[in-house]
């Protein structure tokens, strides 16, 4: 059966890299985007970093302007998507219209998981999800005195970096014993302690957050888990994300942390694929199924997707990038670091500039650069290619990985 109709549920990074790479790869049926954000389709990472600074306005973060999408004949339904019958191949949206459908792509990413906790409903209380969001919070830094940042890791960390260099006083409460735990190593961890600390930012580790404390409505404070009590007229949570697969679930497909997808993105429904962040995959890059929250991510699955559809299968094996920018400090990282059993440094955390290679069981994994893009350059490329690299080689005084990428790279 030809798919001359595609759906596209969610209109975020992969919704619209879906349905651009069809267009621009030649499909020449029907693609529809419903998204339940107003507005076009736009890009969240300035909204922590640039944005918040108010060094980029609205409109630069838009991927297309509004006539892209009718000169491409992508249609944008601002609705949300209810239900999928698919026996019917039809999804039934909130609006109370439905669609029917050849395939459905859900692209329906991430949202913030919210603390449990009294006060969580005060005014001043934040997500950092959505430019709704940036909006609402943006106006207030320019006059915060004390703002309380709950959970040290990517999009925590890049607030507090923001609304120190915007004057305030941050202080930051992490239940783990060191920030960004989950995605780095300890040497980069401890790179980034130092530099918050420096900015003016109070790390506090192991401590966590026991009620917000508010007044007329308002969030004016703050009590830790051993009991102090901080002041605080901002509060932003950023403790992780919960998967958006509550609609693949009610139609019955497999779901596990997000929805499991086979190598080429396809849901347990030959007619549905599932990509970004709501996708939990296999990856030759890690050893187990994963989510992957990152643009690059949901860029390259959205890509891979289109290619299946164009009559061009293939398996998802794209090597996973990531970047964060906290004031002065760029990092990226190239690969997935979990489970490294060794680790070796290029250049110096005194000077802000380091890389850490990241090895298990003698075989490169990760590498992350803190101010050091042409090792990430390298990293990506090396990474790519199954690195023979061992850590005794990168030890050697003088090691560089571009060097080392331009002595190994294939003919
Ligand atoms: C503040 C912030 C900073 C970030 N910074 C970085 C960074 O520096 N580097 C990096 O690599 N990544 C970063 N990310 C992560 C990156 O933005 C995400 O990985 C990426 O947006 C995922 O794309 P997606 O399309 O899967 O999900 P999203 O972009 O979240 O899009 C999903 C869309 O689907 C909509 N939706 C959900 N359910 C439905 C439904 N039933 N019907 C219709 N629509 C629905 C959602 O409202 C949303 O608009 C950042 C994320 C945030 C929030």
């Amino acid at each position: 059966m030809p798919t001359d109709n595609i759906v596209i549920a969610g209109g975020g990074q992969a919704g619209f890299q879906v349905a651009a790479s069809l267009r621009q790869e030649g499909f020449a049926g029907r693609i529809t985007i419903v998204g339940d954000e107003p507005g076009v389709p736009y890009q969240r990472p300035p909204l922590s970093k640039a944005y918040l600074l108010g060094k980029v306005g609205a409109h630069a973060l838009r991927f297309r302007p509004p006539e892209y999408f009718e000169e491409h004949c992508i249609d944008r339904l601002h609705d949300r998507v209810a239900m999928i019958d698919r026996d019917a191949r039809i999804v039934q949206l909130a609006s109370g219209s439905s669609l029917p459908y050849d395939h459905l792509v859900i692209a329906t990413g991430a949202r913030n998981r919210v603390p449990a906790l009294p006060g969580v409903e005060l005014d001043g209380v934040f997500g950092l999800r959505t430019l709704a969001d940036a909006d609402a919070l943006s106006p207030r830094i320019a006059h915060i005195r004390h703002a309380v940042v709950l959970g040290a890791g990517f999009i925590g960390l890049e607030f507090a970096a923001v609304a120190a260099a915007r004057g305030a006083s941050v202080h930051v409460l992490e239940l783990g014993t060191r920030p960004m735990a989950r995605a780095l190593s300890e040497n980069m961890s401890a790179l980034f302690t130092v530099a918050h600390r420096s900015w003016g930012v109070t790390l506090d580790l192991s401590c966590g957050l026991q009620r917000i404390l508010g007044q007329d409505g308002k969030v004016t404070g703050v009590q830790t888990s051993d009991g102090r009590h901080l002041p605080a007229d901002l509060l932003v949570y950023g403790i992780g994300v919960l998967p958006n697969d509550e609609l693949a679930q009610g139609a019955g497909l497999q779901v596990r942390d997000g929805i499991c997808v086979d190598a080429q993105l396809l849901t347990s429904d030959p007619n549905i694929s599932a990509i970004g962040d709501v996708a939990s995959f296999s990856s030759p890059y890690a050893e187990r199924p994963m989510r992957l929250e990152s643009v690059q991510n949901a860029i390259d699955q959205a890509k891979c997707v289109a290619a299946r559809l164009l009559g061009r299968p293939a398996a998802y094996e794209a090597l996973p990038w990531f970047w964060t920018d906290q004031g002065e400090l760029k990092l990226q990282i190239a690969g997935i670091s979990e489970g490294h059993d060794e680790t070796v440094l290029l250049g110096s955390a005194d000077t802000r500039q380091l890389s850490v290679l990241c090895f298990r069981a003698g075989r490169l994994i990760a590498v992350e650069s803190a101010n050091r893009p042409i090792d990430h350059m390298s990293a990506r490329k090396i990474l790519a290619r199954a690195p023979r690299l061992t850590p005794a080689q990168a030890a050697e005084p003088g090691f560089e990985l571009k060097a080392y990428e331009a002595a190994t790279r294939p003919a």
